[in-house]
């Protein structure tokens, strides 16, 4: 791929080792320590091992910079989770032998940007935490915002496989890297093989590939993430006969992407909540630069000026150009996006 910034590389190679780790923490899942935070979430030994593995790769490049991350080490301090602490440092040494403890744990902790900044990266170590712990799908996303807009992305999905008819719920034994430059295009290569040969990624036309009008649709696994009584609403009212995709974390936005799915719906589900910018950054530009849609569900730009929350947005709609109009003036008709 055709790219000027040398922080893409970086990105890119710093993912490939991520995934790496991920894959052979999540090959040993019987010994997966983990911790629930105060949102009830999960938070692996990979969550945080990964986190500071892709910390130590942009410092080590390009020295202190500013990072929203999702992951904070403030429990691994304690007694109670020493454990875990340790197997996360475990873990590290596999890539970087000498490391101490405290360097793993600030590391992790170098992840709290939350501020207007012209420029600052976005990490998820571990996307789909749950998906990880079901040895189904998550990403590493790992993106870099300037200006509050996103100007490269790198998505790493272990378990997604470049073969189409392997279903989503069975790990491959490669994985995809996917990766994305404003301007430069969106690129895929087998996980195990970074840089390899990239090839290019195209979303589709939004015909979806069965008979006339059948929209093919990707959502959350987790019905609390998505309401997805709304996305039924929607696509009944656009008359379309809908095939329905689960899976977890960002390889969604890979699959419209690639033009595997023709949408990604993403429709709040409670009133408070805002979606967090580690969660699209780089999933969103993979999909736009494939020539997909991404908007909030009022059909505004995401907007990732507000330091580690899309404050100004509600929800995600993904889609191939056409898809994604009718969508916006479906969720505006039915007054959806007004109740939530
Ligand atoms: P997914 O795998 O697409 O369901 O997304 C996983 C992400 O959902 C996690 O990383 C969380 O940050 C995020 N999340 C947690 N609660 C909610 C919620 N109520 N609505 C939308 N996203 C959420
Ligand atoms: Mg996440």
């Amino acid at each position: 791929m055709n790219n000027s910034d040398p922080a893409l590389g970086t990105a890119i190679d710093a993912v490939a080792v991520a995934c790496g780790v991920a894959r052979a923490v999540q090959g040993d899942l019987d010994r997966v320590r983990q911790i629930t935070k105060d949102d009830r979430s999960p938070v692996t030994v990979a969550d945080f091992a990964v986190q500071a593995i892709i910390v130590m790769a942009l410092r080590t490049a390009f020295g202190e910079v500013l990072i929203a991350g999702e992951e904070r080490a403030d429990r691994l301090r304690t007694d109670e989770h020493a454990g875990v602490r340790d197997a996360v440092i475990e873990v590290v040494r596999t890539i970087h032998a000498g490391v101490t403890a405290e360097q793993v744990l600030a590391a992790i902790d170098a992840c709290d940007h939350d501020a207007p900044a012209e420029a600052y990266w976005t990490l998820d170590p571990i996307d789909g935490t749950k998906g990880f712990l079901r040895g189904e799908q998550y990403a590493v996303a790992l993106a870099k915002i300037e200006h509050g807009q996103v100007v490269l992305g790198v998505m790493g999905c272990p378990n997604l496989s470049l073969d189409w008819s392997r279903p989503f719920d069975q790990a491959d034994p490669h994985g995809a890297i996917y990766a994305a430059a404003v301007g430069s295009g969106s690129w895929q290569w087998p996980a195990d093989d970074p840089p390899g040969k990239p090839r290019p990624v195209r979303c589709g036309t939004g015909q979806g590939s069965g008979p006339a009008k059948t929209v093919r649709v990707c959502e959350s696994v987790e019905a609390a993430h998505s309401r997805q009584s709304d996305t039924q609403r929607i696509l009944e009212h656009l008359e379309l006969v809908v095939e329905y995709t689960h899976l977890d974390s960002q390889c969604k936005y890979a699959v419209v992407a690639r033009g595997q799915a023709d949408a990604y719906l993403r429709m709040p589900t409670k009133k408070g909540y805002v979606e967090n910018v580690w969660d699209h950054a780089a999933g969103m530009l993979i999909a736009t630069e494939a020539g997909a849609v991404v908007t909030d569900t009022t059909g505004a730009q995401l907007d990732f000026a507000h330091g580690r929350k899309l404050r100004a947005n509600r929800g995600v709609v993904c889609a191939a150009a056409d898809v994604h109009g009718r969508i916006i003036e479906a969720i505006e008709t039915l007054g959806i996006a007004a109740t939530v």
